[in-house]
């Protein structure tokens, strides 16, 4: 019998393994029958650059998207930093060769989030056939329970129950399959806060506000950074809000840690947002502000990592940020996600009848990585947003001495996750047919 296989999450992770899983080398009458289900109506639009790095871009190879991603990204050139009037004090470049510059600021394949998501959504329907993947978009899991041979669920919305051999949560940093399957309780051992607070969303570009091809930054003191992205493909520009959840005005990080709770509203996340960024003193900050009140695709998250001794249970396995979340800071979130679906649909179509088996090798093919990327100078992120404005002034001194002398690009090269595209493991995947939008 093939496995039958439930998804949760319709991101880059779900649809990512959606799509694998029909070019693996199952037999013929053991093509997994797949299922997946999605907690939004549609494949959610929010969200900013991703990057795609290293073992990443191979990967897009593998799905035979290479291309629409290509012709998808941001077009983002560079950061400049900017100071309180708007102007340039300090400017560099995107990657050169995304193969193998590492950890830069700008990666060469960035792409907005959604518009990722879209295209493995679309990539997972075109491979076999239309009906290869059974999508249920709007609706969510409230109750996971197994035994040696099965996986029961119950969808909330419907009503229904299904039986699974498999349930893979692929449903993000705030994953349910996780709390479900583990324990709530487990929840602060494995999510572990940086203690920062970002938000994302689009506004209209406007050249004469200074919006250009390069992501333009600006930080101020109370630990507050915000940025302004370009957006080649909508036309739009994107606005990003970063601030550390605690502060000499009293802002404390179980109100941002609460905002960022499932079932927070988006108007009360905007609400402390207006609050916390009103007094920035960056000549955008009223424009911001506005746009952020007016958009609809606005996105605010707690940034975090997610540490598991073991990403399986049974027959639950996570998936991409659910499993390893390392956090936008990384840049890696989205290569892993995809690696890690790669590796699991090559490890169960190796080992078809032995899912304890095909879930340790997955998880030992992606560890190291993972281990890698969630190596990060988190203490540099308080370094680079300071309390006091002497704080400010010297790390811009400190920037322009690094940019000035080179050694930044060398910082640059020398730190971050080893993203050398030949650790790529083989599992004899079939070659992707064209890919159709
Ligand atoms: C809306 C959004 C915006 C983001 N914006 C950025 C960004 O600007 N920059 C950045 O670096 N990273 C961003 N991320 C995170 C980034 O997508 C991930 O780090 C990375 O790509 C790994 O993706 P993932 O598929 O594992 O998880 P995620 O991208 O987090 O996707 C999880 C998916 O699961 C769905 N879901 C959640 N709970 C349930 C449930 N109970 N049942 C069914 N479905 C569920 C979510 O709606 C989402 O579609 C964003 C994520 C989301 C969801």
């Amino acid at each position: 019998m093939p496995l039958s296989i439930l998804i949760v999450g319709c991101s880059i992770a779900g649809p990512a393994l959606a799509s694998f899983l029909q070019l693996a080398p199952f037999a013929d009458d053991g093509r997994p029958r797949i299922t997946v289900v999605e907690r939004s109506p549609a494949v959610r639009p929010q969200g900013q650059n991703v990057d795609i790095r290293g073992i990443g871009v191979s990967l897009l190879d593998r799905l035979g998207i290479a291309a629409a991603v290509k012709a998808s990204t941001t077009g983002e050139a560079g950061v400049q930093w900017v100071s309180a009037d708007n102007r340039v004090w300090c400017e560099f470049g995107s990657a050169s060769d995304s193969k193998t510059q590492r950890h830069n600021p700008t990666s060469d394949i960035e792409i907005l989030r959604g518009r990722m998501a879209q295209i493995l959504y679309r990539r997972s329907l075109n491979i076999t056939d239309e009906n290869a993947v059974e999508y249920v978009f709007d609706d969510y899991l409230d109750d996971i329970r197994q035994d040696d041979d099965k996986v029961t669920v119950h969808f909330s919305k419907s009503g229904e129950h299904r039986t699974f051999d498999l349930v893979v949560g692929a449903d993000g940093l705030q994953s349910t399959t996780r709390s479900m399957a583990w324990g709530t309780a487990k929840e602060a051992d494995v999510v572990h806060p940086l203690g920062m607070y970002a938000a994302f969303f689009s506004m209209p570009r406007d050249e004469s506000q200074g919006d250009n091809a390069y992501r333009r930054s600006f930080h101020t003191h109370g630990r507050r950074m915000m940025s302004i992205r370009p957006d080649q493909q909508n036309g739009r520009s994107t606005a990003l809000l970063t601030v550390m959840g605690e502060g000499k005005d009293g802002r404390s990080s179980s109100r941002f840690r609460a905002a960022a709770e499932r079932g927070a509203t988006v108007a009360s996340q905007k609400d402390l947002l207006q609050k916390t960024f009103a007094d920035a003193g960056w000549q955008q900050t009223s424009r911001i502000l506005r746009e952020m009140q007016a958009t609809d695709d606005f996105y605010f998250s707690m940034v975090a990592q997610v540490r598991m001794p073991c990403w399986h249970k049974g027959r639950v396995v996570l998936l991409g940020d659910a499993a390893h979340c390392a956090s936008h800071l990384s840049g890696m979130g989205t290569t892993l996600a995809m690696l890690g679906a790669y590796s699991l649909a090559g490890a169960l179509a190796a080992h078809p009848h032995d899912v304890e088996t095909a879930l340790t090798a997955y998880e030992d093919a992606v560890r190291p990585h993972v281990s890698k990327a969630q190596k990060l100078m988190t203490g540099i992120m308080r370094i680079f947003m300071p309390e006091t404005a002497w704080g400010v002034w010297l790390v811009d001194t400190t920037i322009r001495f690094l940019v000035w002398t080179r050694v930044f690009v060398l910082l640059m090269r020398f730190k971050g996750p080893d993203t050398e595209p030949d650790a790529l493991p083989e599992y004899g995947l079939a070659q992707p047919p064209k890919y159709k939008e």
